[in-house]
């Protein structure tokens, strides 16, 4: 018997062309003999796309013929869709899914309601792990090292924009970074040295989130480790990454060439068993399931911060996460496959 596996890729989010990369890379990768493959497209509008079941591989996406969600169905066609195909159920959904609108809770709960088993991290640990705010307070009441942040709402700033630069600079200082709380990919993530930097940083931010948050910037290297698993996750190699820019931005992440990944990092025993200590307290703390790529720096005083954790981190062939996996032992068929049984086992514990 196949698996009948559903795919929900796109979405209303900032990362909806990573997302489409990704999903073409998971169809091509699957193994026709053990899935059945079901596609599911939003639109960056937010429109729910239904695709043919694939029976062959697809060399791109845009083949596929979509049957689009009458929109007067509203939120009952997704139950309809998700749950039921005439007699026909999926066993599994993998939310293919970065950033708002999929990596953050909202599509899991769904899930959770339609009483499906899905790949990857629950209500709680999406939600958690992609407010960078709420993150970094769970990390600080883990007692996890991290840089010294603060936040704004955007009313507190454009009641007081002068008042909220002062505030950074008393407590933050320069470099700083400014972020949306809710995105990835480095969406809308600036570095600032000075006032006026940071006067462009939070406009630009506060197009993307109605809150901000705002960090110590550091010289560091950038490590990161794959973590794999329900209740004990298992740990990958740790790889690091050297982008050729000023920080890792949008660009160096998606243009090939403009960052090296160094896989495995070259960090001591000591570094490494600290790092995966680390990675596994905030994979607890925020309850996460299935897989979680945790972002780490090591300054240039040895110290070493937790940066973030992402609950559905790049997931393309050349993507970190699956690179990891690739070097511990796992290639990405069998990282796709070992994700899928994740999901079963969680379900089925929950029943
Ligand atoms: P993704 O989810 O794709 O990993 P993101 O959008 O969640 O990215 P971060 O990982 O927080 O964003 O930051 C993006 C990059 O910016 C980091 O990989 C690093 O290069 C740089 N950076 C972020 N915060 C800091 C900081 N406090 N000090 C120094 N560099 C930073
Ligand atoms: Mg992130
Ligand atoms: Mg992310
Ligand atoms: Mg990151």
């Amino acid at each position: 018997m196949k698996i009948n596996l559903c795919l929900l890729y796109g979405g209303k989010s900032a990362e909806h062309e990573v997302s489409l990369q990704t999903a073409k890379a998971v169809i091509q990768a699957l193994d026709i003999e053990k899935f059945a493959i079901h596609p599911i497209f939003i639109t960056k509008e937010g429109e729910w796309r239904k695709g043919p079941e694939l029976l062959e591989p697809v060399e791109t996406i845009k083949e596929l013929q979509f049957e689009q969600i009458p929109q007067e169905i509203g939120a009952n066609a997704l139950s309809t869709i998700l749950s039921s195909e005439g007699s026909q159920t999926f066993d599994v959904v993998f939310p293919l899914l970065h950033g708002p609108n999929g990596e953050d809770g909202t599509v899991q709960g769904m899930l959770e309601l339609l009483n499906l088993p899905y790949v990857g991290n629950g209500v709680l640990s999406s939600s958690a792990g992609m407010d960078k705010i709420i993150m970094k307070n769970l990390f600080a009441q883990e007692g996890l090292d991290q840089v010294n942040y603060t936040w704004f709402t955007k009313s507190t700033w454009e009641a007081a924009p002068e008042r909220s630069y002062e505030q950074v600079e008393q407590e933050i200082g320069y470099p700083c970074f400014i972020k949306p709380a809710n995105l990835g990919s480095s969406v809308g993530i600036s570095k600032c040295e000075n006032r006026e930097e940071l006067k462009t940083a939070f406009s630009t931010a506060f197009q993307y989130d109605r809150r901000i948050i705002v960090e110590e910037g550091v010289t560091a290297r950038e490590i990161e480790v794959g973590l794999l698993g329900n209740d004990f996750p298992e740990c990958s190699v740790a790889g690091e990454i050297a982008p050729k820019s000023e920080f890792y931005d949008y660009k160096a992440k998606y243009s090939d060439g403009d960052t090296d990944l160094i896989i495995p990092a070259d960090i001591s025993a000591e570094q490494y068993t600290e790092i995966r200590n680390m990675a596994t307290r905030a994979f607890q703390a925020l309850d996460c399931a299935g897989l979680v790529r945790a972002d780490f720096f090591i300054t240039n005083e040895g110290r070493t911060l937790i940066n973030e954790v992402n609950t559905m981190p790049g997931f393309t062939p050349v993507s970190m996460f699956p690179l990891l996996w690739k070097h511990t032992g796992l290639d990405y068929p069998a990282l796709i496959e070992r994700l899928v049984q994740l999901a079963l086992e969680r379900h089925k514990e929950k029943q």
